[in-house]
This record gives C-alpha cells, structure tokens and sequence, in this order.
C-alpha cells in the first residue's frame, strides 16, 4: 500500500500517524507545502499575545521526529498540484527549487485545510492588513506587535478575532473591532452574544458593530481602515478574521464532487467521489449532527478524528464519521463562552421545532468563596425533550458543562436525562444540584406543564396592556435598582400575604433576577387559580435581550476574588 497525504497539518498529521500504527509495511508520503507540518494553529494568537513564550511549542512534531517516530517520509516547502485520478498519480512541486515530479499513489488522503477569507475591498493587500492561518502569518503579526503598535484593529468578531482581541489586549494596545452585523459571534444567538460585547466594552476594546469595511489605505506608515460613512480608524495595522473558505482547488481540477457549501463532498468514511481518495479537515463538507443538513466546520477537533478515520478506511478498517455538531469554546478576557448543537437562528433556519430556556446557576456551591455566575441557554425539541444545543458563558465551569451537553447530544439524550445526570460535586467544583441537572429541571418543569413560559420578546413594548400584568417577584431593593418598564413589585416572601392585589382577569408574566424565584412565585400563583407565565432567565436575560428597555450591571457574569 501506498498512501500520499496532501496536507501536514491537523487532519494530514493525524492520517499519518493513524496509517502507521495500522500499518508497519506502507509507504506512507505526507506533503506539505508550507515549512512546518503537525503545528497548532490553536496556539498562533497564544504566541502572538506572548502568552506561549517557546515558539517550538508550537511545533508538535518536525519532519525529523515524523520520520523517526513513525518512519513517514515527510515533504515540506512541497505543493501538490494535480492529481491524476486515471493514472492514480500526483503532480508535485518543490518550492524552493521550482522541480516538478510525480508521485503515484494506492490511495490518497486530501486534507489542504482552509483559506481565511478576502473579501474584495479597496486596499485588502496591503503588507498591513494581516491574517493568520499559519506559522508565518504569525510571526508577521508578533513583528508588528513587537516594533511596538500602539493602536489595531481587528476586523471580524468571530472567534479568531475575539482570540486576537484577547491576546492583543496584553500590550495595552488601543484595539478597535470591527464587525459588519450588528452583533458579534454569528455562531450563538445575540443576547448571548450580547454579554460577551459587554464584557469586551469594559476593557477598553472599541465596539464597531454593523460597520463593513469600506477600504484600506497605507498612508506614513500608518494604516487607515475606512468604515462606511466615511468613518476611519487609523492604527498601525489590521488583523483580518473574517472566516474561511475550504481549499477546494485540488478537488475541484480533479472533477471531485463538491458539496453546496463549497466543501469536498465526502460519505460516511471521509471517501470522496473518488473511492480512492479521501478528503478530512476544513476542506470537507460534514453533515450537521442536529439539523442534517451541509454544513461547513472548521475546527481541529473534527479534523483530527476525521484524519484518523480516513486512515482506518485505508487500511481496512471501516470506520464511520457520526456528523459535526460545532462543539466551539474560546476565552475572551475573564470569560469563556461555549456552544454545542444549533443555535435559535440555526433552528429557525432550518425549521426544526424548538423550546428554550435560560438560567443562571452558580459554576459552584454558593456556599463556598469565589462562586460565579453561569449563563446558560437549553434547546430542546418540545415533543420528546431531545436535546438541541446549548450556549454558555461564564468566568469558570463553562468547559465542563458544555462537555456534558455536547456527550448528551451525541447520545440522543433528553432533557429527562439532564435530570438525572449523575456529575462530580465538591463545593469548589460543582454543585449537588449541577447546572446541567438544573437546566434539565427546569426544561422538563416546561414539558410537564408545571411552569407556562416566555420569553423577553414576549413582554409588551406597551406598558399599558391591559390584559398583562408584569410581576417583579425580586426584593424592593432590587426593584429599585431597575426592572422591566412597567412592573409590579411583590417579593416572593410576601406573594401568598398579598395575592389578592393580583387581578384574576389578567395574564401575570413574573420573573425575578434569575428565573427560580418567579418559577416558586408561578407555582403559588398557579394553583391559586391565576393565569401565571414565567419569563425564563428573569431580569438578567430581559436586560440581555432588551437592552433597549433596560439594563443592569449584572449581565456579565463576575469574577469573584
Ligand atoms: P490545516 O491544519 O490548515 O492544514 C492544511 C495544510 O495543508 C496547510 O498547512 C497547507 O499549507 C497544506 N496544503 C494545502 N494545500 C496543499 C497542497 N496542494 N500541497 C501541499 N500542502 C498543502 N479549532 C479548534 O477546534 N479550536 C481552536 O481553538 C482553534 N483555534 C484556531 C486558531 C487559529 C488562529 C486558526 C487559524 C485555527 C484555529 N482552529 C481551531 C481551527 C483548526 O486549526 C483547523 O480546523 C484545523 O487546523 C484544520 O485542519 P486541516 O488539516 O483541515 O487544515
């Protein structure tokens, strides 16, 4: 057997490996065409932000090790042009030398990853418009860091560009970000993306949201970035995130099936059209786990395991590729912030029917120092409880709970199951009542018909509604710091003394700062004959969704010291 593999990097790296362990007899050849292979892009914005000090780090295996290790002949600064389907050969050339060979091949595994995204703007390839996808562009970045920059701007609030504004963040450089929809993060849903630009205003980072950028222009050494509006921002240079696109043209010259999004087309194995030639990473097409429907997913998670599993297919071992569910997590300053699953709009989008609910538990027992706030949003299929997707934002315990979420999804599991999750619990690292069992609590308090729900969107512009009531179930204290515009203070504690102030004839939506009081107060009201909504994740949730109509201090989740 003889195995080429285009790419070195995340998927290539891994179907190396993966190939030898399953074969001590193939001739396995891996080419990559930039200087390094088997490095950890993860880690790019760590060393740009001085963070990861040892640049060698970043190189998880060299050529030589690869070759030691795992007796593969590795080929660096070496591009593979063609591919010769009919002839089951590649055309090769050597960078530095211009050479040109060929190569023939048993089987071939495809993994040329991504391209960041250009979009054609006045201006975009200027030496100070940046992007990073590799080790060079790294360097180039950490250079212009270190000549001293005092002021970027970053263009993209994804997560590479969230990780840049983090990293950049460590100089005290002035950074601005850009971003053309009027929210960051299009993977999660905007009021949860709204904590995370809180988060990021009060330290110091410049918020231009629903501004694409116009054009660029080099001027003294400095660079101008032009907004629409003929607003502009001069810094000393940019830093461009605004996605990727597959790297298809292999594929493509070679007549192999594409995907609608863009991506290689690929079957259950990673076997393109081509039943000799597989294709894995950032350059295929997935199957979206919970919509079923095409998707393109780049992260190195995915990438790793689909290398290893083309790799077993290659030497006989039929393994299959379950979907791409977009388990995602990034830290942005004292936050992290996490999605499994569909998001809201991604549901919407592809009409699948959904329930939702919000809460905010502690990452850990109240009771013991340095607890903090969880903001936690539930998907789940109102027919059977199936769970959808889950967003989470938080300063600690967020990357345990979406782990849980993400396993449960796999497993088809409900948010029955959530209730009966068994997890870890120490006061310093859980509760006894764990978010995910609490998440689970209180979506099938929904399902069972114990607690009507709504949501933020539901509470009426108009104060004066005379069919609804708003109750604010908090403390009058905490009423007078701010409440939804309109609302009615009755403490919980007070709610069974003064239930005759309710009227019988209106619909009461309660809420209270998180959900659970207002979830009692319903259980009061109801069975006392009132027609009772809970508005799910409370004041906090409201001031996230309708920051319009009110705000409080609270909405990002705090560090306790
Ligand atoms: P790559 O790892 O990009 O490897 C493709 C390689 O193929 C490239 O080195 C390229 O030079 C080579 N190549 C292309 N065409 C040819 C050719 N014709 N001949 C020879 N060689 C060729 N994912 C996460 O899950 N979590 C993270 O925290 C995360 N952080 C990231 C941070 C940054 C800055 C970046 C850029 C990416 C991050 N990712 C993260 C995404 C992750 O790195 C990618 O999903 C993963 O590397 C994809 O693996 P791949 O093998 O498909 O492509």
């Amino acid at each position: 057997m003889k195995l080429l593999i285009v790419g070195g990097v995340a998927g290539g790296a891994s179907a190396a490996a993966r190939g030898r362990r399953l074969s001590e007899q193939a001739e396995i050849v891996l080419f990559e065409k930039g200087p390094y292979i088997s490095y950890a892009n993860c880690g790019l914005p760590y060393y740009i932000g001085h963070v990861i000090e040892d640049r060698n780090k970043l190189l998880v295996f060299t050529p030589e090790q690869m070759k030691k290790r795992f007796n593969i002949d590795v080929r660096t600064s070496t591009e593979v042009l063609r591919i010769e389907r009919q002839e089951k050969r590649v055309e090769v050339k050597k960078i530095d030398t211009g050479e040109l060979y060929m190569e023939s091949y048993d089987k071939l595994i495809l993994s040329p990853g991504a391209e960041p995204i250009k979009p054609l703007i006045p201006g975009i390839d200027g030496t100070k418009v940046m992007t990073l996808r590799s080790v060079q562009d790294m360097d180039k970045i950490r250079v212009a860091v270190d000549a001293g920059a005092r002021k970027v701007t970053v263009i993209g609030g994804g997560y590479i560009g969230l990780e840049m504004v983090d990293n950049l963040s460590n100089f005290g450089l002035e950074i601005h970000l850009v971003e053309m929809l009027p929210r960051i993060m299009p993977l999660i849903d905007p009021e949860i993306a709204f904590i995370v630009q809180e988060h990021i205003k009060s330290r110091g980072v410049q918020l231009h949201l629903g501004k694409p950028v116009q054009g660029f222009k080099e001027a003294e050494g400095r660079l101008v970035v032009r907004l629409h509006r003929y607003e502009e921002i001069e810094c000393n240079f940019a830093v461009l995130s605004v996605g990727v696109k597959p790297s298809t043209s292999l594929a493509v010259k070679a007549g192999l099936d594409i995907g609608p999004t863009g991506g290689i087309k690929v079957d259950d194995y990673m076997r393109t059209s081509d039943p000799d030639i597989y294709a894995v990473g950032d350059a295929v097409e997935v199957k979206d786990f919970i919509t079923s429907r095409p998707a393109l997913i780049p992260l190195a998670g995915l990438a790793n395991r689909q290398g290893r599993i083309a790799a077993d297919n290659v030497f006989g071992r039929a393994s299959k590729f379950r979907g791409a569910q977009g388990t995602v997590i990034v830290k942005v300053f004292d936050l992290t912030v996490a999605s499994t699953g569909a998001s809201e709009i991604k549901l919407k989008e592809a009409g699948i029917a959904y329930e939702k609910i919000y809460l905010h538990p502690t990452n850990h027992a109240q009771f013991y120092p340095g607890a903090s706030d969880i903001r936690f949003k539930l998907l789940y299929s109102p027919e059977d409880g199936r769970i959808l997707g889950a967003q989470i934002v938080g300063v600690d315990g967020v990357d345990k709970r979406v782990d849980v979420i993400a396993m449960a999804i796999q497993a088809g599991m409900t948010v029955f199951d959530l209730e009966e999750c068994e997890l870890a619990y120490a006061p310093q690292l859980g509760a006894a009542k764990d978010p995910v069992n609490m998440a689970g609590f209180v979506a099938s308090n929904i399902l069972k018909g114990d607690c009507n729900t709504l949501f933020a969107s539901d509470v009426p512009v108009d104060e004066q509604n005379p069919n609804i009531l708003v109750l604010d179930v908090r403390t009058s204290k905490e009423y007078q710091q701010g409440t939804v515009p309109g609302a009615v203070n009755i403490p919980l504690d007070e709610l069974r003394a003064r239930i005759g102030e309710l009227p019988k004839d209106k619909k009461i939506y309660c809420f209270c700062r998180a959900g659970l009081r207002s979830y009692i107060a319903n259980r009061i009201l109801k069975q006392n004959g009132l027609e009772v909504y809970n508005i799910s994740g409370g004041y906090l949730t409201f001031c996230s969704s309708r920051p319009e109509m009110a705000y409080c201090d609270e909405i990002v989740p705090k560090k306790v010291k």
